[in-house]
């Protein structure tokens, strides 16, 4: 009878201490629950400002700060696929401007540094781990050495092919490791390649309401617009702006024996003939019929005056093979330079660039009265 009486407590106090690990592991998974739901909370908080994203300067904002901030991350990169620097051409000024973009963006010429790092996967997974200086150092350019100790890489695709990926940095070496759940990153992933996507989209449809149909360059409308922004800019940083203006010389003529569609051709090759002599941060476009405008940021007097020379000579010396005709044609251009005035002004932004045209505009006129094939400086 008493050993029946003992055993009975033993049991007892077997399953009390069950009970009490029971409870224990039970508040230790309520905690986790409340805070994956808090987790939860901040990340649909996120997603819905990824998705209500209305650009995609916006949405790189967004990616490389908002999430930093909200889950408490030390750094946050991206890498994009742009084979032909399409985006790059989009995202020209603001890549120029804005540090957080220049820091934290990548833009990528092939799929293959993505290829590397997600291996053959379809479709790739999140990687996560220690970080590695090798693999992953060109990834956080920007950070200190030492300063990341795990990281999360998230593959960007669409279409089953791979257009980037998102990189997550964190100074603590738990925070991610292999093997554990990559679900909150998969779907983050998913909705940020289909938010980068459709925002490039909207950005090259703007872009193509700005771009002459005929030779590609910008047309006179973005030119409008970014006449504007450059000087706003030139005036607050202090910074010379150049504005050539350049018309063929005789176009009349080739159009008249070569045709029409000769002379277009001819204008495809002199806005391209123009393009090539210009960095990154210039702007080129058509401004009508047979005329070009070049916006030089950050330019002198002098350095705009050997650009637009090249830009002559190199018209001159290169004649453009067109359909039906024995030879290439031989062509030429007159350009017209000014400077935007250093001296301050009260005037806006709207009536500096127009006077800034016509200062270009009659220079031009003075390079064809002085007998064509030149360029005029209008002091
Ligand atoms: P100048 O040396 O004084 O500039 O003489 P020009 O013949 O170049 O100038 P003019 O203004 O007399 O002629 C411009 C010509 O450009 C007339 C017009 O038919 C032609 N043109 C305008 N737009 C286009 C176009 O899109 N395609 C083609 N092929 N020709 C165009
Ligand atoms: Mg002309
Ligand atoms: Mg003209």
């Amino acid at each position: 009878m008493k050993a029946g009486t003992d055993d009975h407590h033993r049991m007892q106090e077997q399953l009390e201490r069950e009970n009490q690990a029971l409870r224990r592991q039970l508040e230790r998974l309520l905690r986790e629950a409340r805070s994956n739901e808090d987790k939860m909370r901040r990340f649909d908080q996120l997603e819905h400002r990824l998705i209500g994203a209305r650009s995609i300067v916006e949405l790189l904002r967004l990616l490389l700060a908002e999430y930093k901030s909200a889950f408490g991350i030390e750094f946050v990169g991206l890498a994009l696929v742009d084979r032909d620097l399409e985006t790059a051409r989009l995202l020209e000024a603001e890549l120029r401007e804005d540090p957080l973009l220049r820091q934290g963006l990548r833009l990528l010429p092939s799929a293959a540094p993505l290829q590397q790092l997600f291996g053959e996967a379809a479709p790739p997974r999140p990687r996560l781990g220690a970080f590695d200086a090798e693999c992953h150092g060109a990834l956080f350019e920007g950070a200190p050495r030492g300063a990341i100790a795990s990281v999360a890489l998230l593959p960007l695709a669409r279409h089953g092919a791979l257009i980037g990926s998102l990189h997550f940095g964190s100074r603590d070496a738990a925070r991610y490791e292999a093997g554990t759940g990559t679900h909150f990153l998969e779907r983050l992933g998913g909705i940020v390649g289909v938010c980068l996507e459709s925002a490039l989209n909207q950005e090259r449809l703007k872009l193509d309401g700005l771009t002459d149909g005929l030779t590609g360059v910008h047309n006179r409308r973005y030119f409008e617009h970014r006449c504007q922004i450059e000087i706003a800019q030139a005036r607050r940083y202090r910074h010379p702006l150049a504005c050539m203006f350049l018309d063929l010389d005789g176009f009349k003529r080739i159009n008249d024996g070569h045709g029409h569609q000769s002379g277009d051709e001819v204008l495809r090759a002199v806005g391209q003939a123009i393009q090539g002599q210009l960095r990154a941060g210039d702007t080129i476009a058509r401004y009508g019929g047979e005329e070009f405008v070049v916006l030089l940021p950050q330019t002198p007097a002098q350095h705009a005056r050997e650009i637009a020379e090249r830009i002559r000579q190199s018209i001159a010396a290169r004649p453009v093979p067109v359909p039906g005709a024995q030879q290439p044609l031989a062509v030429t251009i007159s350009i017209g330079l000014a400077m935007l005035s250093a001296e301050p002004s009260g005037r806006e932004a709207g009536e500096l660039a127009a006077g800034l045209v016509a200062a270009a505009d009659k220079a031009l006129y003075r390079a064809k009265h002085g007998g064509r094939n030149r360029v005029v400086f209008e002091e």
